[in-house]
């Protein structure tokens, strides 16, 4: 029989990695504790209506990207592709927009596209969220791009390019996408299929295609900055002035559109140098008409979203500190015969006072245990053998000074406590 292996786009992040992620998260709340967002748990399947609904039934993750299937109760539930669909969900659900106003909430965890994978895109990666709710002030839209900047500011990343653009409201977009149309119309035959039959649904997508043909068209197309209304002009000014301010390195992009249909005004986008071709670490941006999108009032929302794969491998490409792998204080030492009791009840006192302490199962040589408790990156190791089982004592060896001394097994604890601080 074959071994059975994990789902195509799947990835199983193991001990020499997840300590890596952890880092990445740690650092993550600590931001959003700074910046005031709340941590929410949200279901990981949801009505499949949500996201149709949510983030619009033409876009590539609705399209082509879900994971739905009917449950045994005749109900079609999706894999969440993306939280932010959920966050407003949640928002409504639990009437939150009767809190005091905006609603800052955070949370992360795996989401699911049925893509094509490659190196930094999976069928299972992980999403940091953060999202405001409740807000159209352009100052919300500065801080959202400020927390996500903070979090790659604070793992060290460098090389990182933020674009910005504004895609408008439905009250100028119209006008835009019929000035793209028009434009876009006179050289169809250039485009590649998919946006030619993108040309009457959704031309803007079309400034996100990477086709080198359609890019040389995008070249030239005409800037939606120049179709803004008033509002979405004023909202856009506001929001690089305010991110001039605080001395944010962005870059105009009036190509960049963002791949969901609810985004309203402020688009956002960081771009890693070190990623290769999936190069985006973060994206996000306002979207003032999800929340009726999806049934309930109108709720301003502003948010972002960051890969986690996707800064794991930015950081292991930039040499940025990836945490402190974690590595025993103490490895107690015991000889075969005898100790073992002795070993345990010292890993278990040690473990107790606060430090990290592993021992062996596998019944091996002192010497064996020895090479191990230095493979595993143990600061001191503690040695029960033969003799000192019998006189009730123990060796405390410090691994990277190699000074040794015996001590009664009483003050093991201490002395390496002491040791060590
Ligand atoms: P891309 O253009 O790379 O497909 P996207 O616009 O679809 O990205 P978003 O929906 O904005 O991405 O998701 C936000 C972030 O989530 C991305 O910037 C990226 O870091 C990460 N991400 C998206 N899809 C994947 C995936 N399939 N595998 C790993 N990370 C992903
Ligand atoms: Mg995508």
């Amino acid at each position: 029989m074959d071994s059975i292996k994990a789902p195509r786009g799947t990835r199983d992040v193991l001990g020499d990695e997840s300590w890596k992620w952890a880092r990445v998260l740690d650092v993550t709340r600590g931001v959003a504790d700074d910046f005031g967002f709340k941590e929410v748990m949200l279901p990981i399947f949801e009505h499949t209506e949500l996201f149709s609904r949510g983030i619009g039934d033409t876009t590539d993750v609705v399209e082509k990207e879900m994971y739905t299937f009917i449950d045994k109760g005749d109900r079609s539930i999706t894999l969440r592709p993306e939280l932010t669909a959920s966050m407003v969900r949640a928002y409504l659900e639990h009437d939150m927009r009767h809190l005091s106003q905006p609603l800052k909430l955070w949370g992360w965890g795996p989401m699911f596209r049925y893509e094509r994978p490659q190196k930094g895109r999976y069928r299972q990666f992980a999403q940091i969220d953060f999202e405001t709710l409740g807000a159209s002030n352009p100052l919300a839209d500065v801080e959202i791009i400020d927390s996500s900047m903070e979090i790659y500011r604070r793992l060290g990343l460098s090389n990182l390019q933020v674009l910005i653009n504004s895609v408008g409201c439905p009250k100028c977009r119209p006008a835009y996408r019929d000035t793209l149309k028009a434009y876009f119309e006179s050289s169809a035959h250039e485009l590649c299929d998919s946006c030619r039959g993108r040309l009457d649904r959704n031309p803007l997508r079309i400034l996100d295609c990477k086709q080198p043909a359609c890019r040389a068209l995008t070249d030239n197309a005409p800037s939606v900055i120049d179709s803004l209304c008033d509002e979405c002009r004023e909202h856009f000014a506001t929001v690089t002035q305010g991110l001039e301010r605080l001395g944010a390195n962005v870059k105009l992009d009036n190509r960049l559109v963002r791949g969901l249909d609810y985004y309203t005004k402020t688009a956002y986008e960081i771009l890693s140098g070190d990623l290769g071709a999936q190069n985006a670490v973060c994206g996000g941006g306002r979207y003032d008409n999800l929340a009726e999108a999806i049934g309930g009032p109108h709720v301003p929302g502003v948010g972002f979203a960051s890969g986690v794969e996707r800064i794991v491998i930015t950081m292991e490409a930039q040499g940025a500190y990836l945490g402190n792998e974690p590595k025993p204080d103490v490895y107690v030492i015991s000889s075969v015969q005898d100790g073992t009791y002795d070993a345990a009840v010292i890993a278990h006192e040690l473990r107790e006072s606060g430090l990290s302490a592993d021992m062996d199962f596998m019944g091996r040589s002192i010497k064996s245990q020895m090479k191990i408790a230095s493979q595993n990156g143990a600061k001191f190791v503690c040695v029960i053998g033969d003799s000192e089982a019998a006189s009730g004592t123990a060796g405390v060896k410090n691994m990277a000074t190699g000074e040794q001394e015996t001590v009664p097994r009483g003050s093991v604890v201490e002395n390496i406590k002491n040791k060590i601080s």
